[in-house]
């Protein structure tokens, strides 16, 4: 019985830490304004405007494309 028990804590320890694993792997992008000149992070009321279609992985990207962080969200 004991065994059994162990074997269902190991279980959840691997997944638990699979589903961390796969939160790190994915990639923050960023969003965009063509139009401002201002990028967005994903929580961001205005993350999915109709003139947001620059994307970047970091926010050097999109400062290095000339974008600047939004006010609002503060990426
Ligand atoms: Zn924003």
């Amino acid at each position: 019985m004991l065994k059994k028990s162990i074997k269902i804590f190991l279980l959840s320890v691997v997944v638990f830490l699979m589903l961390l694993s796969s939160i790190q792997a994915q990639k923050i992008l960023y969003k965009g304004n063509i139009e401002s000149k201002i990028y967005h992070a994903p929580h961001c009321r205005f993350y999915d405007c109709k003139k947001c279609t620059a994307s970047f992985d970091s926010k050097q990207k999109a400062e290095q494309a000339g974008f600047r962080p939004c006010k609002v969200c503060k990426p």
